[in-house]
Order: C-alpha cells, then sequence, then structure tokens
C-alpha cells in the first residue's frame, strides 16, 4: 500500500493560482523527492495530499480510493514535521507513543511499537529523556518514530532537515535513506536542495512555479533535462 495518484489537482488561494493543475502518480514503495526553487508550491503540494489543505479542483486518490474530500486523519500518511515540534516537557518516549495514545490503543500496544520504533532508529537508550537534552540528529529521529508507530502507507516530509547544520544534514540523509530501504514504505520527500534530490529520490518531481518541469530517476534528470531550468537546477553541465 502507498500509491498515490494526482489528476488535475488545482490549487487556488483567492485570486491566486498555485498549482493550476498537477497529474501525478507515486507507485507503492517509492521515494519520491518535490524539488523546486522557494515558493514554487512544494509544501502546498504535500499540504493537498496529506489533506491539511483542500483541493480547490481534481483529485487524489492513495492505494485506488478518492481521498479528495478525506481528512488527513482518514487518508493513512504520516506527515514528518520538524523536531522541533516535539512535546518539550515529554520524554522520547511519550512524545512517540503521542500519537497511539490520541487513538486510544491499549499500553501494551503502544509499548511494543514504540519500542520497536526506538530500536529502528537507535533510540532505546534515550526513551526517558526530553527532546532538551537530545542532539538535533536525536530530536529529528524522535520526529520520524512518532510517525513510523503509526505505520502509515506513506511518510511525508517537509524540508526535515532544514534546521540542522551541514554535517548533520549529511548523516541525516544518510538514515532516511536507510529507514525507506528497511520499511520499503513509499515517502515523499521535499526540499529545495539539489544534493538531497539527487542522493535521495528513486523519482525526482522538479516544480517550478507550481508546474512539474519533469518527472524522473536522478540520472535520468542529470543526463536528459527536459529544459534548460531542469538542467540549472539539478546541475547537469548543458
Ligand atoms: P514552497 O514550499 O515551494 O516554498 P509554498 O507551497 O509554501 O512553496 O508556497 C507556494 C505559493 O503559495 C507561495 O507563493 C505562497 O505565498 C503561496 N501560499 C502558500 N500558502 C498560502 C496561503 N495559505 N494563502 C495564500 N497563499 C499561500
Ligand atoms: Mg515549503
Amino acid at each position: 500500500m502507498g500509491h498515490i495518484k494526482l489528476t488535475k489537482v488545482n490549487k487556488t488561494f483567492g485570486a491566486t493560482i498555485v498549482i493550476p493543475g498537477i497529474d501525478l502518480t507515486i507507485e507503492n514503495g517509492e521515494f519520491v523527492v518535490f524539488v523546486g526553487p522557494s515558493g514554487c508550491g512544494k509544501s502546498t503540494l504535500l499540504r493537498l495530499i496529506a489533506g491539511l489543505e483542500d483541493t480547490s479542483s481534481g483529485k487524489i486518490e492513495i492505494d485506488g480510493n478518492d481521498v479528495t474530500r478525506a481528512a488527513p486523519a482518514k487518508r493513512g500518511l504520516a506527515m514528518v514535521f520538524q523536531s522541533y515540534a516535539l512535546y518539550p516537557h515529554m520524554s522520547v518516549y511519550k512524545n512517540i507513543a503521542f500519537p497511539l495514545k490520541m487513538a486510544g490503543l491499549p499500553v501494551e500496544i503502544i509499548d511494543r511499537k514504540v519500542k520497536d520504533a526506538a530500536r529502528i532508529l537507535n533510540l532505546t537508550t534515550y526513551l526517558d529523556r526530553r527532546p532538551g537534552q537530545l542532539s538535533g540528529g536525536q530530536r529529528q529521529r524522535v520526529a520520524i518514530g512518532r510517525a513510523i508507530v503509526r505505520e502509515p502507507s506513506a511518510f511525508l516530509f517537509d524540508e526535515p532537515l532544514s534546521n540542522l547544520d551541514a554535517a548533520l544534514r549529511g548523516t541525516m540523509r544518510l538514515e532516511i535513506s536507510e529507514l525507506h530501504q528497511q520499511l520499503g514504505t513509499t515517502m515523499i520527500y521535499v526540499t529545495h536542495d539539489q544534493v538531497e534530490a539527487m542522493t535521495m529520490a528513486d523519482k525526482i518531481v522538479v516544480l517550478q512555479a507550481g508546474v512539474i518541469e519533469q518527472v524522473g530517476s536522478p540520472m535520468e534528470l542529470y543526463n536528459r533535462p527536459d529544459n534548460l531550468f531542469v538542467a540549472g537546477f539539478i546541475g547537469s553541465p548543458r
């Protein structure tokens, strides 16, 4: 599960057309990166998929179900917010357990899922700490843990590493790629960083002003850019 299909998805704020009309299919298990300059509509597109914004027109399907008007919680997706969205007064354990507690799951099941996620993320020895007692990378892993326990059909990331310093960004890039390999779950990752796009993606979606300029693997975009914008943005030599 984790197949996502957008058909003629349009988003208009007042008189401003942010996304004129996007057609896009994301296959189950793919790591898809939305890349493009600031203000091109990456976050808006992700929020439309998550259900945090309503589409103005068009259709969104997840695993064959029309979710265009479905509430976020009904879509089976998990948005990974930046690490500063953690609850500072709660332990790592409680931060990760939070969505499961809200869903009313029995404590024993919550405990197993939190410990499984902590093991995957190397957080087992940090469960009693508070976010303020963790490094930036560990905090980001807690934010990911909070998504993992929900066992979503896709993870949605919006520039999750933009708060971190360059060295840590490199480490976290690898960790998220490894997590994708381990879980095999669809991931949609928004960034304005070409290096992140080129190193992490199975499929890159290049956006400019709410329009898809090209979709392809990193190698395809690098070797055969459709236009100068893609060539310039991805950094191929022509
Ligand atoms: P990106 O994530 O690529 O930087 P955004 O999706 O945040 O871009 O924004 C795309 C465009 O949509 C921008 O011009 C932004 O000002 C506009 N926009 C985003 N959200 C709103 C909103 N709630 N109301 C009006 N305009 C918005
Ligand atoms: Mg954004």
